[in-house]
């Protein structure tokens, strides 16, 4: 097995203290993330009284399916996708849907809907008992393909993001779509390393991936993950 990089080491660290109180924190504004490119959905509502943020859900999508980089799930969030230029977005253009947050291939990270609000993402669903996650929860789409590979900018995005967040909700959990919506839902699929990031971001998850992590010989690993400290910073 080839030697942990520093990469590697630099995670396995910050991991242990809550990864990294050192890098640059971002700021909230009413459920908005300062940093983040804002794009206003009008598909949220109110959480139910006394609904704490518990939950952060994964998903991917990429419109068409397998092309990234387009416009077209920021159409989809905001209602302006033309069921005409794509054979894909005929079926898909009528959905009310939306996330909390999209992180495109290159990390950059955009966000739809204010944490505050429900915003549309897991649709019939239940975790730990729970139906409707919607209520409790963070969606979080990683642009891609389901089973599919994510970039390491990605992952870099995605674990500062949950810092940001478990500073500002009492965030407990980190799931798939495919664990909350079993048989319904297959995103964001194998391609997700799921163990590795609950690993390094010391929220609770799936068996899938907690026993993953638990089955382990060498201890943490995330050098597949490849998270490049500076890019945390930049993104
Ligand atoms: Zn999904």
């Amino acid at each position: 097995m080839a030697p942990a990089s520093e990469a590697d080491r630099l995670i396995a660290r910050s991991a242990g203290r809550g990864w990294g109180g050192r890098r640059a924190r971002r700021a909230w504004r009413d459920g908005w993330l300062r940093g983040a490119q804002w794009i206003a959905s009008p598909n949220h509502g109110a959480r139910p009284p006394r609904a704490e943020v518990t939950l952060a859900v994964v998903h991917s999508i990429s419109l068409p399916p397998g092309v990234y980089g387009g416009d077209a799930v920021e159409r989809l969030f905001t209602n302006r996708l033309d069921p005409r230029a794509h054979p894909s977005f005929a079926e898909v253009h009528a959905l009310r849907v939306s996330a909390h947050f999209v992180i495109r291939r290159d990390g950059r990270l955009q966000q739809y809907v204010s944490c505050d609000r429900r915003a549309w993402h897991a649709g019939v669903s239940a975790w730990r008992g729970r139906e409707n996650c919607n209520d409790v929860s963070i969606g979080i789409e990683l642009e891609g393909l389901e089973g599919r590979p994510f970039e390491d900018a990605q992952y870099a995005q995605l674990l500062r993001l949950l810092r940001d967040l478990r500073r500002r909700y009492p965030l407990r959990d980190l799931v798939g779509h495919e664990h909350v919506a079993p048989g319904r839902k297959r995103d964001p699929g194998p391609g997700f390393r799921g163990p590795e990031v609950l690993q390094a971001c010391g929220l609770q998850g799936p068996e899938a991936w907690t026993a993953t992590v638990r089955d382990r010989s060498d201890g943490l690993r995330v050098s597949d993950v490849g998270v490049d400290p500076g890019r945390l910073i930049a993104h």
